[in-house]
């Protein structure tokens, strides 16, 4: 018997920043903000979701045309790394490929902060999700004046550095987008308070200890920093090509699911397709198919005999 479940939907467009939109994330929710039954989402829509995401990923793969880049940016303790396992663990690895930006290593500082973020792109049909990304180099750059330590030409950093990145980083997204990567931008918007229980809880539970950091209790007295400067950059670099969706990130079921339906709008977006077989291989594949169900065992030897006459 079918059970009866509300459909659930939701309005992805309210947690996308628009181009020419002044962002102040003071002012945007942190908690699921609308009337949605968390029960149906979990048993229903969020697995329902999964499986889109798996179709329209299998497509992408195997067209191998189009690549999908997802950003993922937040304060510490967000969730991105639950998202991340959550939503994406269900696709076919050898398309999927998660790549975490840390501290630049010499090597890495040797070059331009694009260099990279240029390495880690995915290829043609491959999905990359960045865990953190080039938007760090306008973010904590910022906020603990590393580009002063920067091997950058110093004559280069003046007032205007940030303007300059911004600008940097629009071209970049949208010659991505017009050489066939579309790029989405998430920005999990926690609240402080919840900052405060996830740190405790990495603490607390001997199970996150792992995930423990100083440098994250450390960061939080620069919290309001952060917020004005991820508010400045969401407005300067939001674009109808590359949006950027600033998802409320204090109810991760509430997070994943919001999560899963950016990624499934992008996809369909983005319109994969199995692709088309030509005309000879389907009608030879028509009669492979009718000599499997006459249940001949000879029938492999067959269709090399056939192939032989017809090809
Ligand atoms: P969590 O959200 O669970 O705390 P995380 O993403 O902070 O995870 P960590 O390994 O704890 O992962 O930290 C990575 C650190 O690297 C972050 O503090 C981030 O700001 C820093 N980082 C990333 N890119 C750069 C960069 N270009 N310059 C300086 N620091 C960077
Ligand atoms: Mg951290």
């Amino acid at each position: 018997m079918e059970k009866e479940m509300p459909e659930i939907k939701i309005d992805i467009d309210r947690y996308r920043a628009k181009e020419g939109d002044k962002i102040n994330l003071k002012k945007i929710a942190t908690a699921c903000d609308i009337d949605i039954d968390k029960e149906a989402v979990k048993t229903a829509a969020f697995p329902e979701a999964l499986e889109e995401i798996n179709l329209l990923q299998a497509k992408l793969y195997a067209q191998s045309t189009y690549g999908f880049i997802i950003v993922l940016q937040a304060m510490d303790a967000a969730g991105k790394d639950g998202t991340i396992k959550h939503v994406f663990s269900h696709l076919d690895p050898n398309g999927v490929h998660v790549v975490s930006f840390k501290q630049p290593n010499s090597e890495e500082k040797d070059h331009d902060y694009m260099w990279r973020i240029n390495r880690a792109l995915p290829r043609r049909g491959d999905i990359g999700i960045f865990n953190r990304s080039h938007y760090e180099d306008v973010i904590v750059t910022r906020v603990h004046d590393l580009i002063k330590e920067d091997k950058l030409p110093q004559n280069l950093v003046n007032k205007n550095i940030w303007d300059t990145r911004y600008r940097q980083i629009k071209d970049w997204e949208r010659y991505l987008g017009e050489n066939g990567f579309h790029v989405i931008k998430i920005f999990l918007h926690v609240s402080k308070d919840e900052q405060r229980n996830r740190l405790a809880e990495r603490i607390l539970n001997k199970k996150k200890n792992w995930k423990f950091s100083m440098a994250d209790i450390n960061e939080r007295r620069y919290w309001d920093r952060y917020q004005e400067l991820y508010s400045e950059m969401i407005t300067a670099t939001s674009t109808k090509a590359a949006p950027w969706y600033i998802v409320p990130a204090d109810n991760k079921w509430y997070t994943r699911f919001v999560v899963s339906q950016i990624v499934i709008r992008a996809l369909r977006d983005i319109a994969p397709e199995f692709p088309e077989m030509s005309k000879e291989i389907k009608n030879q594949l028509d009669e492979f198919r009718r000599l499997i169900e006459s249940g001949n065992v000879g029938m492999i030897e067959e269709m090399q005999d056939m192939m032989k006459g017809g090809n």
